[in-house]
């Protein structure tokens, strides 16, 4: 198949940076395709245009690539003359004008002894004798013709874009994750513009939790973030918000949460190198987001925090996120309530805010960040994070009469596992398999974090066992295990 992908705003970048700007778009795309498992295509700069030549439909696929308007389903061919144009017109668009008003429209590039009115005129005159008539204001169908040195594209499909920017013309920024339908938007947005998107989230649910919000950010990554690597960071936020709880006064509760929040990701961005944050915000939507309180919170950072949603209603940004395919995926993510507060102050103070912020031990902030960990988001396949989570287990509730199997490295197994646990590779756990369903046994399959014993814990129910995963894995667990611990 062939497509012409029109450039939106690209086409009004000077000479130097439109060369960048396509060297990135370029690569983009084909980061697109070759995710996608498409190797073999060809792709043409034509200037104002991209030429791609490709044995399927990806249609779809570009769609998704920001930078681009438009992508054109065509048929091309080498000319002649204009006689040559008119006749291939007439081939193809013969059927497609029958009994239908129809009108012309050419774009024309490049020195040609005609202009586009005359490819107007004579496909016109062609097609004429099969249409109902020529209707130049609002045709049944528009035959829309591109001339391009000595090239002919014949318009079939038009499929819209969503414009923007490459991804990479401008920079980094990091984005505050929490997987309800506000902060996927959010960070879709900032992506359209060019911008390269990391993820933070701050737990404060238990694994299975963090698992939904994953599979949003996996969602995200794979269908709109072309060209990079995007990274998601766990931290838990349990503890903080715990000693919240325990330290600050109930009005002000949430207000300081969300400061710690923007303290921590602050660190995080310094570290990758972004720019600036990202919220999902809007003003006035819950209590915590006053404006009065959006700015006492900004104060807890010196970076900027960009929040595309700020004028945004909620129907609209549930509209964005079922056009971007994510609603589905933000709908079971719960809100999870660490804090619930009576009367959370709407009109917050920045004196009180750090004033009841100094009540809280700022080396929670720094452990919590130590212990985060790390997803790269491109890497993890949609399976391994799935939609329900009926086989998994937290590290708390590990049923006492299962068997443990521990599937990690040896090495790592002796380091330190969980008492009473088993290690076996996968290989020797599917062995297994049959006699485990024989004798009915539970049993609890543990990983590094929780991604690679889902994908074995559907096998082995395939087989008949009834097999569970350990949610977040052995990093959860030791987790689960130092807070116990601390009591
Ligand atoms: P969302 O729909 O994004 O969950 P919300 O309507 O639930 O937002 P809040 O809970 O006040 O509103 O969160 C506002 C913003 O703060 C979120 O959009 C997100 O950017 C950030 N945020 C809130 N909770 C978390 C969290 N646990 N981890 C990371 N970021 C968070
Ligand atoms: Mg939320």
């Amino acid at each position: 198949m062939e497509y012409l992908l029109r450039l939106g705003e690209l086409t009004l970048k000077s000479r130097r940076s439109r060369k960048r700007f396509m060297d990135i778009l370029f690569n983009n795309i084909y980061d697109a395709l070759e995710s996608n498992g498409i190797k073999d295509y060809r792709m043409i700069d034509l200037y104002g245009r991209v030429y791609l030549e490709v044995d399927r439909d990806v249609s779809d696929i570009l769609r998704r690539v920001f930078g681009l308007v438009g992508v054109v389903e065509v048929v091309s061919y080498e000319f002649d003359d204009l006689e040559d144009i008119a006749s291939k017109a007439e081939e193809i668009y013969r059927d497609i004008v029958k009994g239908r008003s129809f009108g012309v429209k050419t774009n024309r590039v490049g020195n040609h002894p005609f202009k586009s009115i005359d490819v107007n005129k004579v496909v016109g005159e062609r097609l004429l004798k099969y249409a109902s008539r020529v209707d130049l204001s609002s045709p049944d169908v528009w035959v829309k013709i591109e001339v391009r040195d000595d090239k002919v594209y014949y318009y079939l499909r038009e499929y819209p874009g969503y414009g923007g920017l490459p991804i990479g013309t401008e920079g980094k920024v990091l984005a505050l994750f929490s997987g309800g339908y506000d902060s996927p938007v959010a960070a879709w947005h900032m992506l359209r513009r060019g911008v390269e998107v990391d993820f933070i989230h701050f737990q404060l649910g238990g694994e299975r939790h963090f698992n939904k919000v994953l599979r949003v950010a996996v969602e995200l990554a794979r269908n709109w973030c072309y060209g990079y690597k995007p990274k998601i960071f766990k931290v838990d936020f349990r503890p903080i918000a715990k000693a919240i709880r325990e330290n600050v006064r109930q009005d002000y509760r949430i207000v300081i949460l969300k400061r710690m929040m923007y303290r921590a990701a602050s660190i995080i961005a310094e570290e990758i190198g972004a720019d600036a944050l990202v919220t999902g915000e809007s003003i006035g939507q819950v209590s915590s987001q006053t404006l009065r309180n959006l700015v006492v919170t900004d104060m807890a950072t010196e970076y900027t925090v960009f929040r595309p949603l700020i004028g945004f209603d909620k129907v609209e940004i549930i509209d964005v996120s079922r056009e971007i395919g994510l609603y589905e995926y933000s709908k079971i993510v719960e809100e999870v309530c660490a804090l619930v507060e009576e009367r959370p102050v709407i009109n917050a103070d920045p004196e009180i805010a750090s004033q009841e912020e100094s009540k809280l031990d700022m080396s929670l902030l720094t452990e919590s960040l130590s212990d985060r960990v790390k997803y790269d988001l491109r890497i993890i396949r949609p399976e391994q994070v799935p939609m329900t989570d009926e086989y998994a287990v937290e590290p708390s509730s590990i049923p006492e009469d299962a068997i443990i199997i521990d599937i990690r490295g040896s090495f790592s197994y002796m380091l330190n596992h969980i008492p009473g646990s088993i290690n076996m590779t996968e290989k020797e756990l599917l062995d297994k398999a049959d006699e485990f369903a024989r004798e009915g046994k539970k049993v609890v399959v543990v990983c590094p974090v929780g991604l690679d014993s889902v994908e074995i814990v559907k096998v082995l129910r395939e087989k008949g066992v009834k097999a569970y995963y350990l949610s977040g894995g052995f990093k959860a667990y030791l987790k689960y295990r130092k807070n116990i611990q601390r009591g």
